[in-house]
């Protein structure tokens, strides 16, 4: 492609996503598909040659984007509603035009530089103190993964075999992650939780000192920070008591909520994470990044290094106390530019910038829970602390998956469910950048009418 062209089809690119982001209403969050008809309506054989790209693009618009479901859609309130906002889709084209790959300081000083710059500003802003050390993973899933290896490297001295705990809330990616380490699915003990859906700190205590003296090796408790079904927060000043006692790797997984701490008056979430050896916080949920972005913390970097430094020779490089080489941290080798992306975003909105927005997610979901409490036709179901409500229609659990299904099908918003207490539950969550009052009140009208 000549510059001329580039210059020709890139106009035409940001053009298109200038007017996406401009009327993403234009497109329904979720299409009417059917598995399999994106395939049948694409050759089955690569091209031998060359296509134009107009045609590609024109393929992208007529083939790809209707069968997309719009994250980036300010009518996605499923699972956790996220966002590309448009200083974000600035770094990240702009990080594909530069390609580099961070594996070491020397095969890209400002990848590895700007990650420790912009997870330093953002560690600041969720309270941790300046000894914890920060690097990008691609997800929480991946950045909890290392907890757990970095927990069972300081633990595998002892004998017992090793078990570790998490509220039954917890995110799946914890008991992943334990099987991705090979510890097998059954390591992990579901400690349980309040009527609010917090753990309890005395099951957790009673359920170490059960194993302990049954001879199993307790190394590593993940506490919550904005439970993935009802965004409930563990008691994290108690969890973390119990894990100096015993000598236990605390890991804190705040991927969706911790986001909250950059607004002051939420502050409270992560009160007692300073005491974790370890933390996620996903900027890709609810910092307005695109996917994917997962900023992992840890206070003790040398456990990692330990657990996962291996240096081949032709890998080798002239040590520089200040030049990190962030393969040396984790499994993954290659390292994209991520931290651009997440600059712009901090940079471009600020930390109020930020606040200001998730403080108004906040007050829509509490507006919600309100006229969910007065409806006589439904009840809420956990606590809406955050930007997610849970609540259902009173009826069958049959009823409230077809209340679902039928907003999802209006193409205007995208709704999911959650189980508690073994009843389906309607999920409301709101966090992309584009969602307004209106948008939130319009789902309501849909579910309550
Ligand atoms: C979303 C979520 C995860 C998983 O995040 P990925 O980045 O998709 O791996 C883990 N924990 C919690 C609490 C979450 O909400």
């Amino acid at each position: 492609m000549s510059p001329e062209e580039f210059r020709k089809y890139g106009y035409e690119a940001v053009d298109w996503i200038a007017d996406f982001l401009a009327h993403p209403e234009r497109y329904p969050v979720v299409p009417q598909r059917q598995p399999g008809e994106l395939i049948d309506a694409l050759p089955a054989h690569g091209p031998e040659t060359g296509e134009p790209m107009s045609a590609i693009l024109e393929d992208f618009r007529r083939l790809i984007v209707p069968a997309l479901t719009h994250w980036n859609h300010p009518g996605f309130m499923a699972y956790f509603a996220t966002s590309a906002s448009p200083p974000g889709i600035l770094g990240e084209m702009l990080a594909a035009a530069v390609n580099p790959n961070g594996m070491l300081w020397k095969t890209a000083p400002a990848v590895t530089e700007l990650e420790q710059v912009t997870l330093g500003w953002l560690r600041e802003w969720i309270g941790l103190p300046p000894e914890f050390f920060g690097m990008i993973h691609d997800t929480a899933s991946t950045s909890t993964m290392h907890a757990i290896a970095a927990a069972r490297s300081v633990a595998s001295e002892g004998d017992g075999r090793l078990v570790m705990y998490a509220s039954e809330q917890a995110h799946s990616s914890v008991e992943k992650g334990g099987l991705a380490l090979g510890l097998g699915r059954d390591c992990l003990r579901k400690i349980p939780v309040d009527a609010e859906f917090r753990m309890l700190p005395g099951a957790l205590a009673e359920a170490i000192g059960r194993d302990f003296a049954a001879g199993f090796r307790p190394f590593c408790i993940t506490a919550t920070a904005g439970t993935t079904s009802t965004t409930s927060v563990d008691p994290i000043p108690a969890i973390a008591e119990i894990a100096a006692r015993h000598r236990v790797w605390l890991h804190v997984d705040a991927a969706y909520a911790g986001a909250a701490t950059l607004a002051p008056e939420f502050r409270w979430v992560l009160e007692g994470a300073e005491h974790a050896d370890s933390l996620v916080v996903n900027p890709h949920k609810w910092m307005f990044t695109p996917v994917d972005l997962s900023a992992f913390y840890t206070r003790r970097p040398e456990v990692l290094r330990q657990a996962f430094s291996l240096v081949p020779e032709y890998l080798r490089s002239a040590g520089h106390p200040r030049a990190v080489n962030l393969m040396d941290y984790g499994v993954p080798l290659g390292r994209r530019f991520r931290a651009l992306k997440l600059w712009f975003v901090l940079r471009s909105y600020g930390r109020e910038g930020i606040a200001d927005i998730i403080r108004a997610h906040a007050s829509y979901a509490k507006e919600l829970a309100a006229l969910v409490d007065a409806h006589p036709d439904f009840e809420r179901m956990a606590p809406a602390p955050f930007s997610v409500v849970c609540f259902r229609f009173k009826g069958t659990d049959e009823e409230n998956l077809k209340l679902i299904e039928r907003v999802n099908a209006t193409g205007r918003a995208f709704l999911s469910h959650t189980v508690l207490d073994g009843k389906v539950v309607i999920r409301l969550a709101i966090g992309n950048i584009g969602t307004t009052r209106e948008h939130v009140m319009e789902a309501w009208r849909m579910l309550s009418s």
